[in-house]
């Protein structure tokens, strides 16, 4: 079971759990791939936040506008 936290660094190859930000042997940030695709994933999703952002104020301009336009 404990196997299953367990990743491997990709640079120094040595057990590194699957939630460290940080390998503690080399200092590798996002050693695993769990933790680099997590990472990855997060960079793709912050222009959505962006894109909904600017939809929410011209939605809400839109209808300002049109109700005291
Ligand atoms: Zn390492």
């Amino acid at each position: 079971m404990q196997e299953d936290l367990l990743g491997k660094c990709r640079v120094c190859d040595q057990q590194v759990s699957k939630q460290a930000w940080n390998c503690p042997h080399c200092g590798q940030p996002a050693p695993t791939e769990e933790v680099k695709a997590y990472l990855d994933f997060r960079r793709k999703r912050l222009p959505i936040y962006v894109i909904i952002l600017i939809v929410f104020v011209v939605v809400t301009w839109t209808v300002l506008t049109h109700l005291f336009g």
